[in-house]
């Protein structure tokens, strides 16, 4: 569905739009903002409940609760972001307050949908590799909407990767192990979709460079192995990011961390390809760095997410995945995957290096002190 700028007998092959046109078009596009963000604040109120009931084994079926009174929350109090608002963070029994993360959560995951129908059905998905994948008008600027099926599989599959990565990094923050019940059905769903959606992978897992042409179906076992390629190498390389992540006393066993990491780092590979996969794990480690350069005094109060590491460097990657793509164009195939390896392998054995230098010795039941 093209709203405007058909082709028409201007030299460029579009008609110039009127300003009633324009002005009709400018509100239409902020509608569909609007109802992206929407979308995404609802399945952010969704990942909220998740990640705190999986873990403990509670069905999802059934109303929310106040967390202090246990009375169920009310449906007009239970709309995203604006529900509150409206109550100013308290229940609207017992008073107590409730956690301003429900809030930042909704929020997160609406800006997150919200660009990522920007990009893909404002842009016709000018920031994946190989697009933009329609022409798009030049006398509209920003808005040239378009919903194609082939825009709406990709943000269905990029959507669902950051809200599974959203629910992962909650789990991990509330020191909760996310339940394989939950982890592998997330990863078994982003290696199979592109069974049955034969062009979600614009970068193949054979493709050392650029590729610059439209994400396009490729023989069955092609497509299973771009996702299984990129879900074991984001595994692997997630394990061993999550094994040296853990801060002083954050979390007495390890295990929890590495499996977390693991799957995340896992579906990012599974969903994008081990090539972005790779980017996304030297940009979080890069990001840990900072993140232990900066806060160096509360490293211990402050609990380890990979995950939330792993949902910002992915939505970075996403956004200019093209731009990134780009950059390894002019060098040669070989020399271009060497040297994200390389520095995937630096950052990740950087950030070990400064952690375990920050480490402090835990003290153990008994008194006495292990390192
Ligand atoms: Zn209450």
């Amino acid at each position: 569905m093209l709203w405007h700028g058909s082709p028409g007998p201007s030299t460029n092959g579009w008609s110039e739009p009127q300003l009633g046109e324009q002005m009709a078009a400018h509100g239409a596009a902020l509608f569909m903002m609007a109802w992206f963000f929407a979308l995404g604040a609802s399945f952010g109120s969704f990942v909220n409940v998740v990640a705190w009931r999986v873990p403990h084994g509670v069905t999802l079926l059934g109303s929310s609760r106040c967390p202090h009174c246990r009375v169920q929350i009310a449906k007009r109090d239970n709309v995203p972001i604006l529900g509150w608002i409206k109550l100013r963070g308290r229940c609207r029994r017992c008073h107590l307050p409730i956690s301003s993360r429900y809030l930042w959560v909704e929020l997160a995951l609406g800006l997150i949908y919200m660009v990522l129908g920007l990009q893909l059905f404002f842009r016709a998905g000018a920031n994946v590799p190989g697009g933009p994948f329609f022409p798009v008008s030049p006398g509209l600027g920003w808005i040239n909407f378009r919903l194609e099926p082939e825009l709406v599989r990709l943000f269905l599959d990029h959507a669902f990767l950051f809200s599974v990565l959203l629910t992962l990094a909650l789990m991990c923050w509330d020191r909760l192990q996310p339940p394989r019940s939950f982890a592998l059905p997330c990863l078994l769903t982003v290696v199979f979709l592109p069974w049955i959606w034969t062009d979600l992978h614009p970068v193949k897992w054979d493709d050392w460079q650029s590729v610059g042409t439209l994400p396009m179906a490729s023989p069955w076992w092609n497509r299973f192995l771009t996702g299984g390629v990129g879900l074991v190498a984001g595994t692997l390389w997630g394990a061993l990011l999550g094994a040296n992540w853990n801060q002083p006393n954050a979390w007495p066993d390890t295990r929890p961390l590495v499996q977390e990491s693991s799957y995340a780092l896992g579906l990012c590979g599974a969903a994008l390809g081990w090539q972005a996969m790779l980017a996304i794990a030297t940009l979080a480690a890069t990001g840990r760095l900072a993140a232990v350069a900066i806060e160096r005094r509360q490293l211990a109060a402050r609990r380890p997410t990979p995950a939330g590491f792993f949902l910002a460097s992915a939505f970075v990657l996403v956004c200019g995945w093209k731009w990134f793509d780009q950059i390894a164009a002019p060098i040669p195939s070989w020399t271009a995957c060497s040297l994200l390896i390389t520095a995937t392998l630096f950052c990740t054995a950087a950030s070990s290096w400064v952690l375990m230098r920050h480490r402090k010795p835990t003290p153990c039941p008994d008194g006495s002190v292990s390192k």
